[in-house]
């Protein structure tokens, strides 16, 4: 793997006014597993071979009339993910796509986003504090689960033949030393 860039943004405290200023853009792949909330819901067994990660990118965009209003700033993440979560049927590991495409626009505070959340068909964010990019990321991960994950066809089969013997195959039949025996007693 090429390594990174270093980058001039701070993801976990983003300044998103600025980020959007620049049409800033950062991107990442990360093991699923560094996400503990998400880590919660994945299947031990489907992270065997460790290849489960996120491949992530945000986009800052200034939009508007009034560049200057906190309003004006938007960012754009996006995700792409295959996790193992546990099949409700068979309890087994099933790889699930998740996929991330969420705009959030930001405004001054944390109170005024909680106040304008209702109103507003976007997402809202607060510019400060800062947010963390890696946990909003991680609360779109976990919102875009299925609520049943579940194979389409379960790999094992059904013990539905259990009891019965292949075509062809009689049932053992009784030693006949032990037949003998039980005759002289
Ligand atoms: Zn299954």
């Amino acid at each position: 793997m090429k390594p990174t860039p270093p980058s001039p943004w701070n993801a976990s405290r983003l300044d998103a006014r600025r980020f959007a200023e620049a049409s800033g853009h950062l991107q990442g792949d990360c093991a699923a597993s560094e996400f503990t909330r998400l880590a919660v819901d994945l299947h031990p067994d489907g992270l065997v071979d460790a290849t489960t990660s996120v491949a992530w990118q945000a986009d800052g965009e200034l939009r508007g009339a009034d560049p200057t209003a906190a309003s004006a700033v938007w960012l754009h993440l996006q995700a792409q993910a295959t996790v193992p979560l546990t099949c409700q049927r068979c309890l087994g590991p099933v790889q699930t796509p998740l996929v991330v495409d969420r705009w959030f626009r930001f405004v001054a505070t944390e109170a005024q986003a909680e106040a304008e959340d209702d109103d507003a068909e976007e997402d809202l964010l607060a510019l400060e504090p800062r947010p963390d990019l890696m946990a909003v990321l991680e609360d779109e991960l976990l919102m875009a689960l299925p609520l049943v994950p579940m194979h389409e066809v379960c790999p094992q089969t059904l013990p539905s033949s259990a009891g019965t013997l292949p075509d062809g195959e009689e049932p053992r039949r009784e030693n006949p030393f032990q037949a003998l025996s039980k005759l002289r007693k």
